[in-house]
């Protein structure tokens, strides 16, 4: 039997059997994989506690050996389970949306190792004391470039020039911002967005924004940027996520 070992963050569980459960796991060297607990419902489970939702593990699977072609868990050792993010509810909700979005945007067994370290980064940031909104705000940003879904926010997608105006409408068809001049027929636009929070959101894309607590975002700029990237999540997901709706 070949034994497998991945560094690993529990993006989802589920109750299998009456002692076995389905864990998804993104990990830094296979992507986004499925295990399956075989007895991990067990008062005695040696690897439920360490593979809870939520908390970064080493973990160590057999390779397809289940009836149903899952990996099988063998054992699991947890580096991190991040507290904090369990006691504030936006917290919580905020790593919930990361971990849905990891697990809708990215394909199967497909390595990924820069969004692993951005999904972790994530996790340690909503266990600090960084604002709940900005650490989702920048996650989202990366895994947007990082699975090839990020819009273009600089010039408009239609006459590529650079909008004149504060405001901006932002077409989900097109992929990217649309200028005043062009927004007139377009089809899903989302309109009268701010070129202040797309630019944050741009700069955040970028990934050199690293120190977070610096960002100071009015309550109104951060409620529409939650309403744009819940538009724009949905229309690239072709559905919308019951994690939208808690944040
Ligand atoms: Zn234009």
């Amino acid at each position: 039997m070949a034994y497998e070992r991945a560094d690993a963050i529990t993006i989802r569980h589920a109750d299998f059997s009456e002692t076995s459960r389905v864990y998804t796991f993104y990990t830094r060297e296979f992507g986004r994989i499925t295990a399956l607990g075989k007895g991990a419902l067990r008062k005695s489970s040696r690897v439920a506690g360490h593979v809870d939702l939520l908390v970064h593990a080493e973990i160590i699977f057999v390779s397809r050996r289940s009836r149903e072609g899952m990996h099988i868990l063998a054992e699991a050792a947890a580096d991190e389970v991040f507290p904090h993010i369990r006691r504030e509810l936006p917290r919580y909700y905020a790593a919930c949306h990361a971990v849905a979005l990891t697990e809708h945007m990215t394909p199967a067994d497909d390595p990924n190792p820069p969004l692993f370290e951005e999904l972790l980064l994530v996790l340690r940031r909503l266990n600090s004391e960084v604002s709940a909104a900005v650490a989702l705000f920048a996650f989202e940003a990366r895994l947007l470039v990082l699975s090839g879904f990020m819009p273009q926010l600089a010039q408009c997608v239609v006459c590529g020039k650079a909008p004149r105006l504060k405001r901006v409408a932002f077409s989900s068809a097109h992929g990217g911002i649309v200028c005043a001049d062009c927004a007139p027929g377009q089809p899903d636009l989302i309109e009268k967005l701010s070129m202040g929070a797309l630019s944050l959101l741009d700069r955040l894309a970028r990934g050199r924004t690293t120190r977070l607590d610096r960002i100071t975002i009015s309550s109104q700029a951060a409620r529409q940027m939650r309403s744009f990237l819940n538009q724009y999540e949905s229309y690239t997901l072709g559905k919308e996520l019951r994690t939208m709706k808690m944040l």
